[in-house]
């Protein structure tokens, strides 16, 4: 028998201790964790990584969703992370049971978010290499 890996804040499984050290860094559920998105987009000259979950989560309470998805950049993974401590429902990428009031939280998806996100990088990847 292989030996198995958890993350301690999911409930994540990996059968190599590199490869969950690197997910729970940037785990959703870990509110220290370190965003692999938003790292990605600044080491090409993106903006800024989104700010700590403290401050996404105090933007989301006091300005509503919209303000809290710009300031995190978008990035799916930061808003996820967000959204999840507001008591989202089974694996947290399916909307549905987040708290609060109706301002897009309620049907945000997580697959939608990851899938925009990728193909706003592709396009901008392209542009990087093929500026003309
Ligand atoms: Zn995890
Ligand atoms: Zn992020």
């Amino acid at each position: 028998m292989r030996p198995r890996y958890y993350c301690d804040h999911c409930n994540k499984g990996n059968g190599s201790p590199s490869a969950m050290r690197r997910h729970e860094r940037g785990c959703t559920a870990n509110p220290q964790r370190i965003c692999g998105m938003c790292s990605m987009l600044a080491r090409e000259g993106g903006p800024e990584p989104a700010p700590p979950l403290p401050i996404l989560l105090d933007t989301l309470d006091a300005e509503g969703f919209k303000a809290m998805c710009e300031l995190a950049n978008n990035c799916p993974a930061c808003i996820l992370s967000a959204l999840r401590t507001k008591n989202f429902k089974g694996d947290a990428e399916t909307p549905g049971g987040v708290l609060g009031p109706e301002d897009g939280r309620e049907s945000w998806s997580y697959t939608k978010a990851k899938a925009d996100w990728w193909a706003d990088w592709n396009s901008a990847q392209a542009e990087r290499e093929y500026p003309y």
